[in-house]
């Protein structure tokens, strides 16, 4: 399906499989897939997600930090901290996200927190999908 409604915040080339949706579990299991050069949003919320890659590699940024991902990583996503998966220009981005069933509505950053973001070369580089410096 498709990842968000389009329009509704910035992301491409991202799908979406409910894969597990149980009432009594209080939880979803989802599984995201990034084309090449493909991003999820970049957002924060209330609620928290346990991600696993499952296939590829790409980039994540969470919080302050963008950290390198790969097959089989563990990714932790608290409250409140700013996160987006990438895949690189030349391989997908797969991976496998927990979260409540119970969730508030993601923030996307305004553009005072986005230029405090890319103030740290890293982000910047990131969010312009070049080469990690
Ligand atoms: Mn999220």
């Amino acid at each position: 399906m498709p990842y968000k409604e389009e329009g509704s915040a910035p992301f491409k080339a991202i799908s979406r499989q409910i894969l597990f949706a149980d009432p009594a579990l209080k939880c979803e299991l989802r599984y995201f897939e990034m084309a090449p050069g493909g991003y999820s949003t970049l957002e924060r919320h209330e609620h928290v997600h346990a991600v696993m890659i499952l296939r590829g590699q790409g980039h994540c940024l969470l919080g302050t930090e963008v950290r390198p991902v790969a097959a089989h990583d563990l990714v932790s996503v608290p409250a409140m901290t700013w996160h987006q998966f990438r895949a690189p220009p030349d391989e997908p981005l797969g991976f496998l996200c927990m979260v409540n069933a119970e969730r508030d509505k993601p923030q996307l950053p305004n553009d005072d927190k986005l230029g405090r973001l890319r103030a740290t070369p890293q982000i910047a580089a990131f969010l312009d999908g070049r080469p990690i410096p």
